[in-house]
């Protein structure tokens, strides 16, 4: 076991410009299970390919323990990778398929059946350790790559998106196993994906990158309580954060018919003359008449809970906003209700750097600004928004969970939006 750093670890493809990961700078303590989370092209993989020693690094370094691993070639960094596509061999069994890698390294075969025998007792593959993979179900396949990388016993596991390939149901499912396996076993992970539910029911730290920008390493509640930017606020919760943009006026924001003081410290910290105003779907309540008037879009309900999709006028614009409601209601579509704030606005970013306003924001997410403001900038709350949509059960509710699309190009102060939106390419389908 060992800990991971990346020092300012950078990677420029060739033939681009802009770093794909730039400057990363994280420790991932021993025995700890890091996600590494973010939007398409952000710069997940790379970082993960990086510690593997299958990318480059153009500057910075990599330490694994205190052995710095950057110009070491995969094989002797003490690493075993579980990746997406856990090709099997066909030809082989179950237990030659997890001991392959041991024999290759020169282990004895007594040696081999152990291990092989130990990895399959504790992933459950002990009944299949004789079949070949064709007879075996997604999720036994599944495990099987696991096994592969178990029986090394390596410092460090690397696992790029393992469950993709898995159905909605097997994938949360698999994911219990892996982090309690991961539990029991105490080697260091650090885990690729785009689902950010998956990252917080998975990590005991997740990192958040964009555009290849570290933007907050911390607990999932943290991140959740606390997230530093824009992007992150947007990016981690299911459904996501309504963000809207709301003037300062006297030292309070206006939020429908109510007035929303703001503390004079916070205020303290921008010059701007509005602020981005977060709040949780939770954060919301039904009210008789204070606060915001929303038009019901639809009533999405979940058995313990419910979810309004509805649209405001705020500032003169028509905002999308999400509220948890108690799950019994008499609201349809088409209604009119009041919402408001059960406390005061629990977010607060300033408009044009999308930085957290109350409460200070972790270091990471400042130096991702310095680095480049543009990408840090409100903006991000856009896909993110609708990724969280796409989670949400019901179809027709998930489709309104995009509460912070139309906030979120409110928010984008001029500077920022331009680079901001631009797409990452996507380099490949997963
Ligand atoms: P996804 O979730 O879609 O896999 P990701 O976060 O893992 O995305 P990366 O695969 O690390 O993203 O890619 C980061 C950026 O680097 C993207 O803009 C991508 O297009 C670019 N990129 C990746 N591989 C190469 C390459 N070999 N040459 C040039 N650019 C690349």
């Amino acid at each position: 076991m060992a800990s991971v750093t990346f020092e300012k670890a950078t990677r420029i493809y060739p033939g681009t410009t802009r770093p794909a990961v730039d400057q990363v700078e994280l420790t991932v303590n021993d025995g700890e299970f890091l996600v590494l989370v973010g939007p398409s092209g952000c710069g997940k993989t790379t970082t993960l390919r990086m510690l593997a020693g299958l990318e480059e690094v153009n500057e910075g370094r990599i330490l694994i323990g205190d052995r710095d691993v950057t110009q070491v070639p995969p094989k002797d960094r003490d690493i075993a990778m579980v990746f997406q596509n856990y090709a099997l061999y066909p030809h082989m069994t179950v237990a030659e398929n997890m001991g392959f890698a041991l024999k290759i390294a020169g282990v004895k075969k007594d040696e081999r059946a152990v291990r092989v025998l130990e990895a399959a007792k504790l992933l459950d593959l002990e009944p299949y350790l004789d079949r070949k993979p064709k007879a075996l179900s997604g999720g036994q396949r599944q495990r099987v790559a696991m096994g592969r990388a178990i029986v090394r016993k390596p410092a460090v596991f690397l696992m790029d998106e393992p469950l993709s390939n898995l159905d909605a149901k097997l994938r949360v499912a698999t994911r219990t196993q892996i982090a309690s396996l991961q539990r029991r076993l105490g080697v260091t992970t650090v885990y690729v994906t785009h689902d950010q539910v998956e990252a917080m029911t998975m990590g005991d730290r997740v990192a958040v990158l964009k555009d290849g920008l570290l933007q907050q390493v911390d607990t999932p509640r943290a991140l959740y309580e606390r997230p530093a930017n824009v992007f992150v606020a947007g990016f981690i919760g299911s459904p996501a954060m309504n963000l809207m943009t709301l003037k300062i006026v006297g030292g309070v924001v206006k939020f429908g018919n109510t007035t929303l003081k703001i503390d004079s410290a916070v205020l303290g910290k921008t010059k701007e003359k509005a602020i981005t105003a977060g709040l949780r779907p939770e954060d919301l309540v039904l009210s008789k008449n204070e606060g915001i008037e929303v038009e019901i879009d639809v009533i999405e309900e979940l058995g313990a809970d419910a979810f309004l999709y509805g649209s405001a006028l705020i500032e003169g614009e028509k905002v999308d906003v999400i509220a948890r409601i108690g799950s019994v209601s008499s609201h349809r579509s088409g209604d009119k209700v009041f919402l408001k704030p059960q406390g005061g606005i629990t977010h607060i970013f300033d408009v044009t750097t999308g930085l957290r306003l109350n409460n200070d924001a972790p270091a990471t997410a400042k130096k991702a600004v310095a680095a480049n403001p543009a990408a840090v900038a409100a903006v991000a709350a856009k896909p993110a928004a609708k990724k969280a949509a796409a989670k949400t059960a019901a179809k027709p509710a998930a489709k309104k969970a995009v509460a912070a699309k139309p906030v979120a190009k409110k928010a984008v102060a001029k500077p920022a939006a331009k680079p901001a939106v631009k797409k990452p390419a996507a380099k490949k389908t997963k």
